[in-house]
């Protein structure tokens, strides 16, 4: 751990840089950067990058050719910037994405104008997770500034899509080795978990669309057609009697918040049967052939993707021998599988420590219920010393009036700090 004096002038130079903190959340926020489509992602990195190499980091700037969204209007363009220590070591990396979802209905103020009242920055992005890049850059530079010599390297990324699953931002460089040893040993990604938790990892996901058939006819002589949504009525019947009670009863291991989403859960995303009415309000006048229903399975830990598949399969073909007339296919549309690191792993413990001496209190240990980047991390990049930990308010993100407070990035710019003297320090 940190000695005394060190730890205590590099707080304060951190808390001298509030001012510096709050401007660079509104800076990055001005950046409008929607996904969908993927809005000034180029513009956004570049102005990381461009701070940082004035910092003497490496910068690079990784376009994700090809993956989903990208185009010469749209460039999925990512940026990673490395600063090398003065002798060996292991490499610290903060990783935030750019990307942020829709402002939506219901803003009181400019969601990217980068509004400050009340001790708090506003604005979409601000605390997911905006709030956190800017904490984790002033960290850095913090630790830079206030230790003669580092070991080992610190790394910062800006990455893109991670509200759309990734696959041009963090997926697509841990397929590259940006993400695993010998570049990168640990990892902290600043979502928006509160300043006194550290999120080990997430549940798994499984979406997937159903389809009931049925045989069309007119909708006055039903008998002659067969349903599609009456059967699709049997599937959801099937659910409540069995599926949704035994996803209840199961309870993980996982301290995953809040503790309703530490059982298995399953969501009707959406539901079609049927043709549409006509424009003039009319319905059709027909027997619904097809019933579409998505579903959104989430995973625990200790569940595996066959068995959560079978189980729904099962109900299916049970379906198929006792019904008449039941007909049904099954397509996957995505799917991901839990993650979750060792809370005695260097990051952890050393956050944790970090934690508790600038809060002065044990932080909690949580799992999330929805994904993150950390999947494609521990997946494909197979680097498990990987948790998430910023400021920020996890039930604002994606909401109107998103704000982070003032307060909640200067400490978590502390713990960050903290934490990644200690990890740079603890094997060299
Ligand atoms: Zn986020």
């Amino acid at each position: 751990m940190m000695p005394n004096d060190i730890a205590e002038s590099l707080f304060k130079v951190i808390e001298a840089r509030r001012d510096e903190l709050v401007e660079l959340t509104r800076e990055l926020i001005r950046f409008p950067t929607l996904n969908p489509p993927g809005e000034a992602y180029r513009p956004c990195a570049e102005f990381i990058g461009q701070r940082l190499q004035r910092r003497g980091f490496n910068v690079d700037y990784v376009h994700a050719l090809g993956t989903p969204g990208d185009s010469e209007r749209y460039p999925r363009v990512n940026v990673i910037a490395r600063r090398e220590g003065q002798r060996a070591g292991p490499c610290v990396h903060f990783n935030s994405h750019l990307d942020v979802v829709q402002a939506g209905a219901g803003w009181t103020l400019d969601p990217f104008a980068g509004v400050v009242k009340d001790g708090k920055v506003y604005g979409r992005g601000a605390c997911d997770m905006k709030g956190g890049l800017a904490a984790s850059i002033i960290a850095v530079e913090a630790l830079l500034d206030s230790s003669a010599e580092l070991p080992g390297a610190l790394e910062i990324s800006g990455t893109v899509d991670e509200e759309s699953g990734g696959y041009g931002g963090v997926h697509y460089l841990a397929e590259r080795g940006w993400f695993s040893p010998p570049k990168v040993h640990h990892v902290i990604i600043p979502e928006p978990l509160n300043v006194d938790r550290v999120c080990i990892g997430h549940r798994g996901v499984w979406w997937a669309e159903i389809e009931t058939r049925g045989r069309i006819a007119h909708g006055s002589m039903p008998f002659l057609g067969d349903c599609a949504v009456r059967h699709m009525h049997a599937v959801v019947e099937r659910f409540e009697r069995e599926l949704y009670p035994a996803l209840a009863a199961r309870r993980t291991d996982m301290p995953v918040v809040p503790s309703g989403a530490r059982s298995s859960t399953l969501n009707i995303n959406s539901m079609h049967g049927g043709e549409a009415e006509r424009q003039d309000g009319y319905p059709a006048p027909c027997v619904p052939d097809s019933c579409r229903m998505v579903i959104d399975r989430r995973l625990l830990i200790e569940e595996s993707m066959d068995t959560v598949k079978g189980e729904v399969v099962s109900i299916l073909e049970r379906l198929v021998a006792e019904r008449v007339g039941f007909k049904y296919s099954i397509r996957d549309i995505f799917e991901v599988l839990p993650t979750m690191a060792d809370r005695d792993g260097p990051v952890a413990r050393n956050t944790a420590a970090a934690i508790r001496r600038v809060i002065g209190r044990s932080p909690e240990f949580i799992c999330s219920p929805g994904t993150y980047d950390q999947k494609h991390i521990d997946r494909v990049g197979k680097l498990k010393d990987c948790i998430a930990y910023g400021p920020g308010i996890l039930d604002l993100a994606h909401k109107p009036d998103e704000y982070v407070s003032i307060d909640d990035m200067v400490t978590s710019a502390k713990v960050m700090a903290l934490s990644a003297w200690s990890l740079l320090h603890a094997t060299a």
